[in-house]
């Protein structure tokens, strides 16, 4: 990270109201996005809802019907096609990328299907990554992720490296990752997909403990025994939002689910 980034963070936290309990932590209008391919792929075609505070949303639908291009415009990972996109009531189409990098770390917190982690690197280490383009230094960062491994109960872990870890305590670093810098929102795109039935419900036990401590939470899934049982449910088809269903939970929506055997990825020890 040079000084010119770490910089932009400091500018970018500094000139942002902090996030109003009214306001949505996430609002999408009419965003659609279409991919210069040849053919060129409408994804999505006018998509909008919006993401209060403490929300655990799921996002669902079959293969192709638009869910992780919506992932990649609510994480302003990539922009639009038009529509607006606002993250904690800023709209992601007036900033620079650097900009937008520096909402990112300090805003969002990613978890993908794959965990994406860093072999070369600590636990610890892997951790304290999510607070690279933070603008924060280096020993508040080790601090902070060791935190963050203790929320996900893997603080004794910290110096193991990925590999000694199983499928599940692979997902809870990449889980600690996304919250160590205490984002507004946590987008997870499948990140069951990988894990076998066992370990896929530690990490949902794990989303379930951390939405009941307030955390903000978008969760994609094509597993409709998962999101049937969220608070609310959006459901994609062919790049459209076809409902957005909101239901009375019961105490611990995603406790004791049962995941169909036939149906997980399995590479999880
Ligand atoms: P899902 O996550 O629900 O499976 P995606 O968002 O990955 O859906 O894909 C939606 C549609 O956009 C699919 O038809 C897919 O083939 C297409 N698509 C996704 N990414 C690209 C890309 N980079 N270029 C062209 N088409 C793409
Ligand atoms: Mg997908």
């Amino acid at each position: 990270m040079t000084i010119d980034d770490t910089l932009s963070s400091f500018a970018l936290t500094e000139r942002v109201e902090p996030v109003s309990p009214t306001s949505p932590v996430l609002e999408l209008i009419d965003v659609t996005k279409t991919y210069p391919s040849e053919p060129p792929v409408e994804a999505l075609r006018g998509v909008s809802f919006a993401v209060g505070v403490g929300e655990l949303v799921a996002i669902v639908g079959p293969s192709g019907s638009g869910k992780t291009t919506l992932l990649h415009l609510m994480g302003t990972l990539d922009r639009p096609s038009s529509g607006t996109v606002r993250i904690t009531g800023l709209d992601a189409a007036g900033m620079s990328d650097r900009e937008l990098s520096a909402l990112r770390a300090t805003r969002i917190g990613f978890v993908f299907q794959q965990f994406f982690l860093a072999e070369h690197e600590t636990v610890l280490g892997n951790v304290a990554d999510g607070l690279l383009y933070a603008g924060i230094a280096l020993g508040e960062r080790r601090d902070l992720a060791a935190e963050a491994l203790w929320q996900v109960g893997l603080a004794e872990r910290a110096l193991a490296r990925p590999t000694q870890l199983s499928g599940g305590e692979r997902q809870r670093v990449a889980i600690a990752r996304a919250l160590v810098g205490h984002p507004a929102i946590v987008l997870a795109d499948e990140p069951t997909g990988n894990l076998d039935s066992v370990n896929s419900q530690s990490i949902l036990d794990l989303l379930q403990s951390l939405y009941e401590r307030g955390t903000t939470i978008v969760l994609i899934t094509h597993e409709r025994a998962i999101a049937s049982r969220l608070p609310r449910q959006i459901e994609m088809l062919d790049g459209h939002i076809v409902a957005d269903t909101t239901r009375e939970t019961t105490a611990a929506p995603l406790s004791g689910i049962s995941l169909p055997p036939d149906d997980r990825g399995g590479q999880g020890p």
